[in-house]
Formats: C-alpha cells, sequence, structure tokens
C-alpha cells in the first residue's frame, strides 16, 4: 500500500507546493520570472526626419512576450516595474538587446541615426546607466550613433550630487536627453535647464487634437515656439494624419514620429521595412 501512498502523497505535496507559490507569488514574482526568461523584448517606432520624411532614428519601446497572454503593451507592466525598482534591470537588458542585434549591423544603419530609450527617474540615479550608454555606443563604433535617453515629464527627476555627476558623464560621452510627453507634467525652463534637456518631445495628445481643437492648436504653437527659443531640437509624437503633418510643416520640425509613418515593430519587422528597404 505505501508502495502506492508514497508517490500519491508526494505528487500532492509537489501541488500544493506549487499552488501555494504561485498564490504568494502574484505579478512582482511574474516580472521577476519573466525577466529571467527574457520575456521583456524591445519594440522599434521609426522616427523621420521633419522635411523629408527619411528616416533618421527609432524610439525602443517595451513589450512583455507573455507565452499564454501574448503581447502585453507597457502601461501594463511599468508602473509596477518602476514601484518595484525592476525596471532598471529589465531596462539594462533591453539596451543589451538591441545593442547585440544591431551593433553588428552599424553599417547598414543611416548616418547620425538615432536609438532613444525610455529611462524612468529612479534609473538616473544608479551609475550602470552610464557603463552601459558606453556600451551601447561602443557598439557602433563602425558606423556612429547618436544615443537618446527619453525622461517622462510626468515623474520630475530630484536634482542630487549623484544624479548630476550622473548627468554630466552622459554628456560627455555624447548621450542626448530628451524630455518626453512635453506639455503633460510641470517642468519649469529650471528644469529644462539643470538636466540641459536637448530635445523636447512634444506630447501626442497636443498633436490628436489639432485641427479639433483650438486651444490645442494654440498649445502647440506655443511649446514649439518655447522650444526653438531654447534652441532645443523638436520631436513631434502621435502623429496619425495627413492634416497634422501639413499643420505642423510650416514649423520646420526636425523629426516627426506616429503611426502615419510607422508603428512599433519587433526588430526584425523593423529592420526588413526601414533599414534594408
Ligand atoms: P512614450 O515614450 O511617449 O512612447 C510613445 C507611445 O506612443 C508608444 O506607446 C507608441 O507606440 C505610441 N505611439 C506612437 N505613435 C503613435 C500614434 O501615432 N498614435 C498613437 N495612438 N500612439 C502612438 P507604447 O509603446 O504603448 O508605450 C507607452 C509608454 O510606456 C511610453 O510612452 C513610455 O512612457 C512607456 N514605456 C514604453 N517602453 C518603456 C521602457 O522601456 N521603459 C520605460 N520606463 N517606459 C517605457
Ligand atoms: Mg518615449
Ligand atoms: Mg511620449
Ligand atoms: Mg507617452
Amino acid at each position: 500500500v505505501s508502495l502506492i501512498l508514497f508517490p500519491l502523497i508526494s505528487i500532492f505535496i509537489a501541488f500544493m507546493t506549487y499552488a501555494l507559490l504561485g498564490r504568494l507569488g502574484g505579478p512582482v514574482s511574474a516580472l521577476k520570472n519573466a525577466m529571467g526568461k527574457k520575456q521583456f523584448i524591445p519594440y522599434l517606432q521609426p522616427v523621420v526626419d521633419g522635411t523629408n520624411h527619411e528616416i533618421t532614428g527609432a524610439e525602443v519601446l517595451m513589450r512583455w512576450q507573455h507565452p499564454q497572454l501574448g503581447l502585453i503593451p507597457p502601461y501594463q507592466f511599468i508602473p509596477l516595474a518602476e514601484e518595484t525598482g525592476l525596471i532598471v534591470p529589465m531596462t539594462r537588458q533591453m539596451m543589451a538587446q538591441v545593442r547585440d542585434q544591431f551593433g553588428p549591423m552599424a553599417a547598414e544603419l543611416p548616418a547620425n541615426f538615432h536609438f532613444g530609450f525610455n529611462i524612468c527617474a529612479s534609473h538616473f540615479k544608479d551609475l550602470t546607466l552610464v557603463e552601459d550608454c558606453k556600451a551601447f555606443i561602443d557598439a557602433f563604433r563602425e558606423n556612429p550613433i547618436h544615443l537618446v535617453l527619453e525622461l517622462t515629464e510626468r515623474e520630475l527627476i530630484e536634482p542630487s550630487e549623484i544624479t548630476h555627476s550622473l548627468f554630466r558623464a552622459l554628456r560627455r560621452m555624447g548621450v542626448l536627453i530628451a524630455m518626453d510627453d512635453f506639455g503633460t507634467g510641470h517642468s519649469s525652463l529650471a528644469y529644462l535647464q539643470q538636466f540641459h534637456i536637448d530635445i523636447l518631445k512634444i506630447d501626442q495628445s497636443f498633436i490628436g487634437r489639432i485641427g479639433t481643437d483650438a486651444l490645442a492648436g494654440h498649445i502647440v504653437d506655443n511649446v514649439i515656439d518655447l522650444a526653438k527659443r531654447l534652441q532645443m531640437v523638436i520631436v513631434a509624437e502621435g502623429i496619425e494624419t495627413q492634416k497634422q503633418v501639413d499643420y505642423l510643416a510650416p514649423y520646420r520640425l526636425e523629426y516627426l514620429q506616429g503611426y502615419f509613418f510607422g508603428k512599433p515593430a519587433d526588430p526584425s519587422e523593423f529592420i526588413e521595412k526601414w533599414i534594408r528597404l
């Protein structure tokens, strides 16, 4: 009898342990587990020249490639990843993936191609960011690229000694800093200067209301005017229609980004569509 009972009991115990761990695990360990399995992958969206609409770079956007649930968009996991600090190793892993995939084909990229990564505020306290940026830039020595770090205007960075020295190190390496979602947050001119913001990305909510909402048009006009006075490079994001392209044309913005030009795609599709045309 024990010959039959023993395996049954073992199976029962194993099952209970598994069920209990699953319950205790919850979303945080799901993120950790997914990171171990390299399920956070880069998608790339083209950024085009504001005048000739040719590709000039890409924004890297994280996706969770879940074995059962499919492709999970960032708003479903980035907030928790930021709260728990997991966003830092996740971002590092994703930067390494882009570096390893695109570095070897550097020669095929258009000259002065740029890669933009979204970096959360807490990551700007972590010195590994400097090493990772250096490794990224070094991988493209054959045909140098520009590395852009996008920080969202929604979470402001608290000035501290470590953050300032980190920004200095990044600047020395030629890393560019972009203020993402500009117009949705509360950054001041002082803040833009303090962190030497090179690029302003006008939030898509304003671009999306062009032509339908006079106020949004005024905001776009004023943000562009401000950015130009501060000699910042401007990116308009979320461009979906010809009407929006036409509205912005007289401003001769440096860069445009949006579904009108191209949606985010996985690296091989991106390469096929945009690099090896
Ligand atoms: P974001 O950095 O402002 O990125 C632009 C978002 O707008 C992307 O959404 C992109 O797919 C979407 N988009 C681009 N063009 C259009 C358009 O024409 N129409 C519309 N409706 N949407 C457009 P996505 O990939 O879902 O990312 C959402 C946000 O999640 C990002 O906004 C960024 O704040 C965050 N995020 C994405 N990847 C990362 C990451 O690796 N790290 C961190 N910290 N945040 C990330
Ligand atoms: Mg961004
Ligand atoms: Mg944005
Ligand atoms: Mg956004």
